[in-house]
């Protein structure tokens, strides 16, 4: 299939290996978020629609995955990962005309290659995936360990990092046996598509795969739906109880990935030039629309006015603008609404005290676009809601502190744990804080870094269960205990 731009891709449901017409009637649109322009429009998908992607998962998943062997559903995987290296060009054009992601500096230098990656490690786990465990632990019998697939999954993924999110959720599922429906978010669905079209040219069976679109319905009906054994799901926090929910009305397995308000503390001893790039890249990733982002920044009160000088040069010097551009390195907001939410924040933390301590000037000839400037704000306590409540944009609260332990009441005091980070050149210290940090991960003189050999996930209202590393795959098997009576 010859796709070029996200206007070009036919904006339909995908299953049983191909396009088929959404039945809805409600209109949804996506809109290039650089410009404002319409990219694409199409109709929800319907009960029956979800009905019929779901039939062809569990058809699917009983005549064909469930019985390959872990080496044929390997080789497969590890082909679907050659064709998105293939095609990355596509992808990355794509994901960057829907989400207004930097193409150069961000699709296709950093999440490319990590997409390539991860689906490579998941090829190579889907080889490993047994329990390893067997024995006599009654005479005369022996037990075996199996962990085996739930069968058909739902995933549920959000408009951030689309192609990464459904890669991640795919990748693991199907390395550990399972089928599965995905339901990409309404606004961006196109590289979840083209990723689910490249299955089918993987040699995947027709139907291992389906993708359902639409806003509303289709992630619910799903859910909801008897033949789905396990879903996981990436969004906010207030969505991820909801699934939960309805989830638990029919004791349905959830893997959840929630909201962050990740957290920095700076010591005096860190090398605080490193620090200060490296966590002022960090509030600004995706322009903030990232749940790992960092939100709340830790200064030790010795050095934080230097601080502060250093991190307000480093944020001045990204480029905010066209995504298209190469210099960029922020884009637009992925939608007018976001942006207005993401101003209202800052506004309303305004009028309860908070002082800009740097903004910075946008270019107005990007004024069609739902860019959002980088922003730094000073004199908010940590009850503040814009220090309690996720923004998901390019804002970043700085706040001062006296010793260690007001270091962690501060970045603890969140209802939030995705991820924390600590500088400092005191390994002793270093240790002390990691372990009490409340967060799935901590990094210590460093931000940012994945490794698809890890898990992601988070504590607290930051859901529970992993994305990435063999930890993913327990998300999508159960154990089973067989006892084998010798005579
Ligand atoms: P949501 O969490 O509300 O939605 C994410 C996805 O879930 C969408 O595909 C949505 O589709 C679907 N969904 C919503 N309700 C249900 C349901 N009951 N059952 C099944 N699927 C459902 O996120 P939003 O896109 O509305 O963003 C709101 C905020 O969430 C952001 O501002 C940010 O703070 C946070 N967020 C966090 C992310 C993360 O990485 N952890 C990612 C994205 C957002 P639909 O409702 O159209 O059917």
């Amino acid at each position: 299939m010859e796709t070029k731009t996200a206007a070009d891709l036919k904006l339909a449901n995908w299953i049983g290996g191909r396009l088929v017409p959404t039945t809805g009637s409600s209109p949804v649109r996506c809109f290039n978020p650089a410009n404002g322009e319409l990219l694409n429009e199409y109709s929800d998908a319907t009960e029956s629609d979800v009905a019929a992607a779901v039939a062809n998962a569990e058809n699917a998943y009983k005549s064909t995955w469930n019985e390959w062997t872990p080496g044929q559903r390997s080789d497969a995987l590890f082909t679907l990962a050659a064709l998105v290296d293939g095609c990355k060009q596509e992808l990355a054009a794509i994901e960057t005309l829907s989400t207004g992601k930097p193409l150069a500096s961000e699709v296709l230098a950093a999440e490319m290659p990590l997409i390539v990656d991860q689906l490579r490690f998941f090829a190579s786990s889907a080889r490993d995936n047994q329990g390893l465990r067997s024995g006599e632990y009654t005479t005369g019998k022996t037990s075996i360990y199996r962990r085996e697939p739930l069968g058909v999954v739902a995933l549920i993924t959000p408009w951030n990092y689309p192609l990464m999110m459904a890669a991640w959720k795919i990748g693991a599922a199907l390395a550990a046996g399972c089928s599965a429906v995905i339901k990409p978010a309404p606004t961006t669905p196109f590289t979840t598509l083209r990723l689910a079209q490249l299955c089918v040219d993987a040699g995947i069976p027709p139907g291992v795969v389906n993708v359902v679109i639409g806003t509303g319905g289709p992630g619910r009906l799903l859910v909801k739906d008897e033949r789905i054994r396990g879903g996981s799901f990436t969004g906010s926090t207030r969505t991820g109880a909801e699934i939960m929910r309805n989830a638990a009305d029919r004791i349905c397995r959830v893997h959840l990935e929630l909201g962050g308000k990740a957290a920095a503390i700076v010591m005096p001893s860190a090398d605080l030039e490193k620090a200060a790039s490296s966590l002022a890249f960090g509030a600004v990733v995706n322009s903030g629309q990232d749940c790992v982002a960092l939100t709340r920044l830790y200064v030790h009160r010795d050095v934080f006015d230097q601080f502060a000088e250093l991190l307000t040069q480093k944020t001045a010097e990204f480029v905010v603008g066209d995504p298209m551009d190469s210099t960029s390195a922020l884009g637009p907001l992925v939608s007018d609404e976001h942006r207005h939410q993401v101003q209202q924040a800052l506004e309303g933390a305004v009028r309860r005290g908070a002082r800009i301590h740097y903004q910075q000037r946008i270019d107005r000839t990007n004024a069609a676009g739902y860019y959002f400037p980088p922003t730094i704000v000073t004199g908010l306590q940590n009850t503040d809601e814009l220090a309690r409540r996720e923004v998901f944009g390019p804002v970043l609260m700085l706040a001062d502190f006296a010793d260690e332990s007001e270091a962690l009441t501060l970045a603890n005091g969140t209802e939030y744990g995705l991820a924390a980070s600590v500088w400092t050149r005191d390994v002793g210290q270093a240790m002390r804080i990691t372990r009490r940090l409340e967060a799935g991960t901590v990094w210590v003189n460093d931000y940012l870094t994945f490794v698809a050999e890890y898990p992601h996930g988070g504590v607290k209202q930051s859901g529970f269960g992993s994305d990435l590393s063999r930890d993913a795959l327990r998300e999508f098997t159960v154990a089973k205990h067989v006892v084998i009576a010798h005579d």
